[in-house]
């Protein structure tokens, strides 16, 4: 069962990453030890076939959950999800895509009552190319139609949200990449259901472009249009 303590659960999704996840854990254990909220992380090994459960292993500091094969980033967040203690959660690429250092201003973007806080990232203009740009104009038009917040980033893979709101939703949003852009859709998944959003724009830096990945847009939150989420 989770508890209602205030802190921050940091779930960091993780599939082969050997190359990144040491100083990605170092950056992130280093930045939430200076936070005045109490904090844990999570790392789901994502049935990694390289040397990250080692590496993993080798930090005593964090949680450690394995899936013994490749279930996908969705899945891995909701693995995390069922396991986190604390009232928040945070999610963040294993990859260091993200400045983690950023984290302090969407939590006092929290303090102000949003259910879920997005870091767009500044350079995702230049990562994409044509067909993924356009899908993502087009998840951003919709989710700026549903909700008030001018959301930049859609997809943003660095976001802190409340973890009992996303529990309940989680059995409607996607089981791999996009996890996240479904669940910043949720207004038409849940229909009539409103998440307080809140978008703020966080300094990224190009790190790595993976080929061979095609935009997936999520149109399972149209599966489920009359669906209410229970108070
Ligand atoms: N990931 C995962 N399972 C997968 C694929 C990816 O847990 O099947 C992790 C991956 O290690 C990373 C995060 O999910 O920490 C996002 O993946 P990636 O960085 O490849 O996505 P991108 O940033 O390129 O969209
Ligand atoms: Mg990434």
């Amino acid at each position: 069962m989770t508890s209602d303590k205030h802190g921050l659960s940091l779930i960091i999704p993780c599939y082969n990453e050997e190359a990144a996840i040491a100083g990605t854990l170092e950056r992130a254990l280093g930045l939430l030890d200076g936070l005045k909220i109490a904090s844990e992380v999570i790392v789901v090994n994502d049935g990694s076939t390289d040397r990250t459960g080692d590496l993993v292993a080798a930090c005593p500091r964090v949680r450690t959950i394995r899936h013994p094969v490749n279930v996908g980033y969705g899945n891995s967040i909701k693995s995390g999800l069922s396991v986190a203690q604390y009232d928040w959660v945070g999610i963040i690429d294993a990859d260091g895509s993200y400045p983690i250092e950023e984290l302090p201003r969407l939590l006092a973007e929290m303090d102000k009552g949003y259910d879920m806080v997005m870091g767009s990232r500044s350079n995702i203009r230049e990562l994409d190319g044509f067909f993924k740009h356009c899908g993502r104009s087009l998840m951003r038009m919709i989710i700026r139609f549903l909700n008030e917040s001018r959301i930049e980033d859609a997809n943003s893979g660095f976001r802190i949200m409340k973890r009992d709101l996303v529990i309940r939703l989680a059995p409607f949003l996607c089981g791999t990449f996009s996890f996240t852009t479904s669940l910043s859709d949720t207004q038409v998944i849940v229909g009539g259901h409103r998440i307080n959003l809140a978008g703020l724009r966080v300094d990224t830096t190009v790190l790595v472009v993976k080929k061979g990945r095609v935009v997936t847009l999520v149109v399972a939150s149209f599966y489920y249009p009359g669906y209410v989420a229970p108070n």
